[in-house]
């Protein structure tokens, strides 16, 4: 690709990163909501502040304060109260660090903490409050990073997490590729990354030629909450991805008010097909401080997944999973597949 006309297109989703809407109040009237609804302790938006792209407000239904895209970005107040056993660090995931930006949580696999950016803030991350000035593998800490790596001929998969690694400038990403192929214990590299889906511009041709040109098995674990992400520029961008030889996953969170329904959850598998992607995950909410509001009774999760389970084929269904610090994996949700009656097999190949 001509080095000019890549410059120019990583400069494209550079600024719009750049614009994003960081002002409440200017999102509510921009969907032509009430700004009140804004009205936030100031400690809200000071430790965790809005922050959206334009590409991902303009899937958002104007004058609709439920809409799922809209509550996931949303600030309220209530994140400020405190409720028992939601806290700063649900997955104790300070207790699973090597070093500055390396986790260690399960075996042969080790997770990197590139960066802090991310494109959007969702209200339920259970990163929202990561020490990402003392836990980040940036500058020299890469090194020491790398060389803990080159150490270790058990760590078999590396997975680049943050904040977002697709934020990095693609010089920054292609030195990370580069620098962790050149590891020879490693098998696969997986990205875990919500850029695709909330600036879909980020899928570049450079970043394309970049995953094609991996030498290991490359996995992208994208995160999509709600059908209504998957609009036409983020199911090309999504294709694009996969034609260039990626595997491609999703991880949802199952979310009181923005995904907690049979049809929101089906819709969200068929649409991530369609788009070249398996769903993966649907994880439990974790219990991040400011988060209780998106909370759902297990009960309730268990049902939705077995009706879900009896409307779609199985590679549709993603695992229903938590997080318990300290597990050896994440920990499998059962739940009692519903007995579908022939209203919900009308429509349905085998
Ligand atoms: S993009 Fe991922 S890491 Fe960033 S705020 Fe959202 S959930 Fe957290």
């Amino acid at each position: 690709m001509h080095r000019s006309r890549s410059r120019a297109s990583e400069a494209n989703w550079q600024q719009a990163l750049a614009e994003a809407c960081r002002d409440p109040g200017e999102l509510l009237q921009q969907l032509g909501l009430d700004p009140r609804l804004a009205d936030l302790p100031a400690s809200v938006c000071r430790d965790f502040p809005l922050r959206v792209p334009q590409s991902f407000i303009a899937r958002m239904r104007p004058g609709d304060p439920d809409d799922p895209l809209l509550r996931q970005v949303l600030p309220l107040a209530s994140e400020a109260r405190a409720v028992p056993g939601y806290v700063a660090d649900p997955l104790a995931e300070r207790s699973a660090a090597r070093g500055p930006g390396l986790l260690q949580k399960y075996r042969g696999r080790a997770l990197l903490i590139v960066t802090a950016a991310c494109a959007v803030h969702c209200r339920y991350c259970f990163r929202r409050a990561f020490p990402y000035q003392q836990q980040r593998a940036s500058g020299r800490q890469a090194q020491a990073v790398l060389a803990e790596l080159r150490a270790d001929a058990s760590i078999e998969e590396i997975i680049l997490s943050g904040g977002d690694p697709l934020s990095l400038s693609d010089a920054r990403l292609g030195w990370w590729l580069t620098e962790l192929q050149r590891l020879p214990q490693l098998r696969r590299l997986r990205i875990h990354t919500r850029l695709p889906v909330v600036l879909p511009s980020r899928v570049t041709a450079e970043l394309l030629a970049m995953i094609a040109a991996c030498r290991r098995p490359l996995v992208i674990v994208l995160h999509v909450n709600h059908a209504q992400e998957l609009d036409t520029a983020t199911i090309t961008a999504l294709r694009r991805l996969r034609s260039s030889g990626a595997t491609l996953l999703n991880q949802a969170v199952l979310l009181a008010g923005v995904n907690d329904s049979v049809a929101a959850l089906c819709e969200l598998s068929e649409r991530l097909f369609a788009a070249g992607v398996l769903p993966y995950y649907l994880h439990l909410l974790d219990p991040v401080a400011g988060a209780a509001h998106f909370e759902l009774p297990l009960a309730r999760a268990q049902a939705l997944m077995g009706e879900v389970a009896a409307r779609l084929p199985g590679y549709l269904v993603p695992r229903l999973v938590r997080e318990i610090p300290g597990a050896a994996a994440k920990t499998s949700v059962e739940f009692a597949v519903h007995k579908a009656g022939p209203s919900h097999n009308q429509n349905r190949v085998t």
